[in-house]
């Protein structure tokens, strides 16, 4: 399919995508790697009529450490973010998360801005993104501001960012705790049926859950279960078996609710095995 005519531009700074993001107000969009926004136009589901494309700003294209975080700029690919030695030492499970995405087209053109903006039920990087603990960074017309991952994602495609906001950064503070992102794949699309993220901490885990609810989220019943207990492969079984006690999970036609919650467990338990290092 071939989308409704737009009016195309090409930002060169993030100063000039805001501004041109104020002159065109609801009928602009962001593009960077145009593999969700791109698709979406071509099903009619956005019919924006000006395209402002932010794909090749540099000043959003990066991987470093900065003081006790490891930074990442928006526009850095999935593909940059698998094979980064910096980000598979410092946030394992971002990278392991971003070796999964899709295919190698998409990991190539994809960005990190693009899939946390985008917020799809089933994408890997909310989960990793919540269990690392990171925050947003993100530019508008009222200047910047810093979201956590927790306040970030809503619901479904629906965050805390503005309209008119762009991301430009995403943190992550940098522990010595290993983390691991591990995910059960939809047979075509490769979004994730079941993702999990887990990061260890000094008193347990953080555990966080995408493609299984309306929005990523943190499973406190895994968290609690593990505070302050030793990590081995009996505590961790006891807690991964509690997953997403009490909550509302998706249901379509590959995957039932039941079904979901039986792989958000067996996912729990395989991923802090992992993060572990206990095979
Ligand atoms: P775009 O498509 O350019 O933009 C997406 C949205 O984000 C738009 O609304 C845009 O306006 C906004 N946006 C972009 N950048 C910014 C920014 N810096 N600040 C604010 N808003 C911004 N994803 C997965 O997680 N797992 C998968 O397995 C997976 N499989 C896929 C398979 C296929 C065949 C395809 C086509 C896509 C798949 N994806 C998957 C989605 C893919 O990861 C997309 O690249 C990603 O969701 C969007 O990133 P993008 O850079 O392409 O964003």
């Amino acid at each position: 399919m071939i989308p409704a005519e737009f009016d195309y531009h090409r930002a060169t700074t993030v100063d000039e995508a805001l501004t041109l993001m104020q002159q065109y107000g609801e009928e602009a969009k962001l593009l960077a790697g145009g593999h969700s926004l791109l698709p979406a136009m071509k099903l009619r589901f956005n019919t924006c009529t000006h395209l402002i494309d932010i794909g090749r700003l540099k000043e959003l294209h990066y991987i470093r450490e900065v003081g006790g975080d490891l930074a990442i700029g928006a526009n850095t690919t999935h593909a940059e973010i698998a094979v980064s030695n910096l980000v598979q030492q410092k946030a394992a499970a971002l990278a392991q998360a971003a070796a999964v995405i899709g295919d190698p087209q998409v990991r190539n053109m994809g960005t990190l801005g693009g899939s946390l903006a985008h917020a799809d039920p089933a994408a890997d990087y909310p989960a990793a993104v919540l269990a690392l603990d990171a925050t947003i960074h993100v530019k508008g017309p009222e200047g910047e501001r810093t979201i956590t991952a927790m306040d970030f994602f809503q619901d479904l495609y629906l965050t805390e960012l503005d309209e008119e906001e762009i991301i430009t950064e995403v943190r992550f503070p940098i522990t010595d705790h290993p983390s691991a992102y591990l995910k059960f794949p939809h047979p075509a699309s490769r979004f994730a049926v079941v993702g999990c993220a887990a990061k260890l901490t000094d008193s347990g885990a953080r555990v966080a859950f995408t493609g299984i609810a309306n929005a990523a989220f943190r499973d406190e019943n895994v968290e609690d279960a593990l505070e302050g207990k030793p990590l081995n492969a009996a505590t961790i079984a006891e807690a991964a078996a509690q997953a997403t006690d009490g909550e509302e999970l998706l249901a379509d036609l590959f995957a039932g609710a039941n079904y979901r919650r039986h792989l958000a467990r067996v996912f729990a338990k395989r991923t802090l095995l992992k993060a572990a290092g206990i095979e």
